[in-house]
């Protein structure tokens, strides 16, 4: 395998996840400023979907700094409370409290295969990087998580303004990666992360889920070795 192999790697649920997801940490705030708010997880998630950058995946949004991306969202949050019958006021107080929250690292895991796997692939001379869509301040996330020194470079699309599966976020990763002679992206979703990273002449590798339109899976990051060894990347 050449040095100069690269390894994309999605963040939520492939390398982490949050034990609230947007719509529980969202309820939950709800709650702490309306105690009797009455929405159910199912009706926050339900009125939340669609309203996010990675929903229009064709939309790019270059230029946004990361407080205009949550100003942007925080006005999604608010919109949904609103809709689901809480007052204005503490519908502003509630989704104004998400961004610090969400990003709190205490609410993240990270899956317990995952230090060890990247262990393996560093030391057998991988280069890794993450390309996620997810928020302006996911690096600062991944670092207090405890990956610093793990991932060469963190693209989120809260950044770079591209959202997988568009092939300009694959195409971007490569370019800043100085055009790897090998690549290949790992993630859980099978549109977002497999399929796009395939129509961007990526090989893509599906972890933590099965799909028949995967081409490569693997149960976790422990099978990536074997699966590189056995295929050449792009
Ligand atoms: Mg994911």
């Amino acid at each position: 395998m050449s040095p100069s192999t690269a390894i994309l790697f999605d963040f939520d649920g492939t390398l982490a996840t949050n034990s609230g997801r947007w719509s529980r940490v969202l309820l939950g705030l709800a709650r702490e400023v309306e105690p009797s708010f009455p929405a159910t997880v199912e009706e926050v998630r339900a009125e939340l979907q669609g309203g996010f950058p990675w929903h229009s995946p064709e939309v790019a949004h270059p230029g946004l700094s990361p407080s205009d991306w949550w100003e942007i969202m925080t006005g999604h949050l608010r919109r949904a409370l609103v809709t689901l019958g809480l007052a204005p006021s503490p519908a502003s107080e509630a989704s104004a409290r998400f961004r610090s929250r969400y990003l709190d690292p205490a609410d993240w895991r990270v899956y317990p295969d995952v230090f060890p796997a990247l262990d393996g692939l560093r030391a057998a001379g991988h280069r890794l990087a993450i390309l996620s869509n997810h928020v302006p301040e996911l690096p600062d996330l991944v670092a207090a998580l405890g990956f610093d020194g793990f991932f060469e470079a963190v693209f989120t699309s809260g950044r770079t303004g591209h959202e997988k599966p568009n092939p300009e976020a694959f195409a971007l990763a490569l370019r800043e990666l100085g055009r790897p002679a090998q690549a290949w992206m790992v993630g859980d979703n099978v549109v977002a992360d497999v399929l796009g990273a395939e129509a961007a002449g990526i090989p893509g590798i599906l972890v933590r889920g099965e799909d028949p339109r995967a081409p490569r899976r693997c149960a976790d990051l422990r099978g990536l070795p074997e699966l590189l060894r056995s295929g050449a990347g792009r």
